[in-house]
């Protein structure tokens, strides 16, 4: 018998549901408790010191010595009045997770007596051992030390974990030299760019905005799976797929799970990920099954793009934490179940002014209509120019599994946005010149009085597209529930960005030559959408038609990350980022770089694992079984059952062709490691890595393996089934 499962599948019986008990009844009694944000600031500093901390973070104003050391100080008493005992600078290093490094608050006076110390210069800046984080080449080239700086535009938050508890203070991480090595900073300039440019564009329409701040609300999806489960299957583990695996008798095909009833161990399991999200200041708001069993999935309110990547990161560790304490594995690879829906993450975006108006909601007022398609068209534009960017910025080996394959988006990127704004560009884009007369309205002759002010509720919902327009806010759903959103945001911000500044300059160029402002602005979006239509698409993005008509309107298909980062040497994307000053050449150099490696170690690390558990874990229980197989022939022969032995020698030989099929291909595909692994040049490697190995070798294999678990007795199979994984709990 297999005694590693099925002591898990015991354990799994055994299960207690963990009761979660709130600190208060009112959510707002605790919401935010352990997070240093403005209110705290205005309790616990002088009035002079809050006002530039303040300045700091709405306007980017930078922060002095003295403010530093104030702000430190008020940090430092909050925090261990909170029973804090040391403090992190918290960055998102280009590994895709987070990282910290602890530093006590003690310090030792002359005297040799103990005191709580942190200056503003601790606060300010950090220097981790920047070596062993990706710099794709960077570091080589230049000082091998990077820092850590604090970001004052996302608050300092309290982190617990087993008994202690730290200060987390965000920040970006960058070489000696200035090179970002994380995926923070990137984000803020772009953020800057698009803040810029749409502020002056919003000056045709209302000269009080005077800031744009573009928000993010991301929907978080992933899988919960019994954590004695998955701790006995190596591929779980390591990669954070099942590499092997029949699909079970029932799957998602009664499309029964989908915003059903939660089962009470996740519910508690939810419940306490609000309490501390709560705490954390995450506005945590949905919570549902997701489409296949064991799915779910989050949402929050939406915030600043910069805060609410800083909390979707967050998010994914504190949800990891509190699995745990549930006896959950939690799963956030794209792909973890061969035949299942996978998950992603949903990007909802849009433009925020400081007057409170949301750029992408349609209005009842016609003038202000055209301040809507103006962000409207030129997003549209943005993301036809730059589609391969953004593509690129949402690839990975995980990713590759989900995009076109027929459960998201797939990799052509393409925008919805449904029938009634269809027929306004339409519209718009065949009027022709417009000629306003003394006395006319001019938004009736311009044709824009009459965008339905809701388009809400009759915004159909076409869930195959990956950049959908919901109504009021753009939806980019194509990025992978493991991502960091950072690189895909820098992607579209920037893109917008600079597509708003272009905006300007032509739209400017006719109000000079005397055309009325509003006609102008009308005559270049009429010449955008012409420029742009071929990216809309209101059609199955998952039917084959849409592949060969994407092709013929000259819209790529990339359908691997290899060569979906090519976009990242493109002359296009390169001068898109530098003359933005969001990246140099040398930092897009270095992230191409460290992702073609990450999708490279991933592969292998798979491919790694795969032999490992086909030779040594299936392989020798399909032996087993087949001995038994051969006694029992055996037997039958000496009783003289001669005719009773024929179906079992059948099964013998199967058993034994699969066995041998197993041995070969992991052979050969350890052999082809080895050729891949030497080729020098990265993209040549990674596109070996994904043709040469994956391809070739991985359905192969485990199509193999996946015919052996129906053949072998369940007793004897060492590895915990899709059935089990899925609906135990
Ligand atoms: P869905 O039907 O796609 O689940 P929801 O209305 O639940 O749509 O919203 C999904 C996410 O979109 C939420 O996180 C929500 O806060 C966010 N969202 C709503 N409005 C905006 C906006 N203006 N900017 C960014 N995100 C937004
Ligand atoms: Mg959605």
């Amino acid at each position: 018998m297999s005694t590693l499962r099925f002591n898990a599948l015991a354990q799994l019986q055994n299960r207690q549901s963990r009761k979660v008990e709130a600190p208060s009844e009112l959510v707002s009694d605790y919401y935010g408790s352990h997070v240093f944000d403005l209110n705290k600031m205005k309790k616990t500093l002088s009035s002079v010191v809050f006002k530039k901390v303040e300045r700091a973070i709405k306007e980017g104003e930078s922060i002095d010595e003295y403010v530093a050391d104030a702000v430190a100080t008020a940090l430092k008493t909050w925090a261990i009045d909170k029973g804090a005992t040391h403090y992190t600078h918290w960055f998102q290093p280009l590994t895709g997770s987070t990282a910290e490094k602890h530093d006590a608050f003690l310090d030792v006076s002359p005297d040799g007596s103990a005191i709580e110390k942190f200056k503003g210069s601790a606060l300010i800046r950090q220097e981790p051992d920047a070596s062993s984080f990706p710099s794709g080449g960077i570091r080589q080239t230049f000082e091998a030390r990077g820092y850590t700086a604090w970001d004052p535009t996302s608050p300092a938050f309290l982190m617990e974990n087993g008994n202690g508890i730290t200060l987390c203070i965000p920040t970006v991480f960058v070489s000696y030299t200035g090179e970002a090595l994380d995926n923070k900073a990137p984000l803020l300039k772009a953020l800057e760019k698009v803040d810029i440019a749409a502020t002056e564009v919003c000056q045709y329409f209302d000269k009080s905005v005077t800031k744009v701040t573009p928000t993010l609300g991301c929907e978080q999806e992933f899988f919960l799976i019994d954590s004695a489960l998955a701790d006995v299957r190596p591929d779980l583990t390591i990669t954070g797929r099942t590499l092997f695996g029949r699909k079970p008798a029932k799957g998602q095909q009664l499309d029964d799970h989908y915003f059903g009833s939660i089962p009470s161990r996740v519910q508690h399991f939810l419940q306490e990920l609000e309490i501390e999200s709560y705490k954390l200041g995450i506005p945590i708001t949905t919570r549902h099954n997701e489409v296949a069993p064991s799915q779910f999935e989050v949402a929050p309110i939406f915030e600043e793009v910069n805060v609410a990547n800083d909390h979707n990161q967050l998010l994914m560790d504190v949800m990891e934490k509190v699995a745990r304490r549930h006896e959950f594995k939690i799963l956030f690879h794209e792909k973890p179940f061969a035949e299942l829906n996978g998950s992603g993450k949903h990007n909802n975006w849009a433009l925020a002014t400081n007057t409170g108006k949301n750029l992408l909601a349609p209005s009842s007022k016609a003038k202000e209509n055209l301040q809507f398609l103006t962000f409207f068209v030129n997003t549209i534009k943005a993301v036809y120019e730059h589609a391969d960017l953004i593509r690129a910025s949402i690839a990975s080996a995980g990713n590759d599994h989900r995009l076109g394959a027929n459960e998201a988006p797939p990799a052509i990127l393409s925008i919805f946005i449904g029938t009634q704004l269809t027929n306004v560009l339409n519209e718009l884009e065949h009027n022709g010149d417009v000629k306003v007369g003394k006395g006319d309205n001019i938004y009736m002759k311009l044709g824009i009085d009459k965008i339905p002010p809701i388009l809400l509720d009759n915004t159909d919902r076409n869930r195959t597209s990956p950049f959908a327009f919901t109504g009021n806010k753009f939806e980019l759903r194509a990025v992978g529930s493991n991502a960091n959103n950072a690189t895909s945001m820098t992607a579209l911000n920037t893109a917008v960005a600079d597509q708003l500044n272009k905006f300007k300059i032509s739209v400017d160029a006719q109000i000079d030559k005397g055309v009325k402002k509003e006609v102008a602005i009308v005559n270049i979006l009429r010449e955008y959408i012409q420029e742009s239509k071929n990216i809309l698409f209101e059609g199955n993005g998952y039917s084959d038609e849409w592949v060969d008509e994407a092709a013929k309107r000259g819209l790529n298909n990339r359908k691997s990350t290899p060569h979906a980062l090519d976009a990242y040497t493109d002359k296009k994307t390169i001068n898109l980022l530098t003359s933005n000053s969001v990246m140099n050449e040398q930092e897009i150099k270095a992230r191409h770089e460290i992702m073609l490696e990450d999708y490279i170690m991933k592969i292998q690390i798979e491919a790694r694992t795969m032999t490992d558990i086909a030779v040594n874990h299936i392989a020798p229980t399909a032996i087993k079984y087949q001995n038994t197989l051969i006694k029992n022939a055996k037997g039958l022969k000496e009783l003289g059952l001669e005719e009773e032995t024929k179906e079992i020698v059948i099964s013998i030989k199967n058993i034994s062709n699969h066995i041998s099929s197993i041995k070969r291909l992991s052979y050969e595909l350890t052999q082809e490691r080895k050729r891949v692994n030497k080729i020098k040049n990265t993209r040549d490697k990674a596109i070996a890595y994904c043709e040469d190995i994956k391809e070739k070798y991985f359905d192969q294999l485990r199509w193999h393996a996946d015919k052996l678990e129906t053949m072998i007795d369940d007793q004897d199979w060492p590895l915990p089934k899709y059935r089990e994984l899925l609906f135990l709990r």
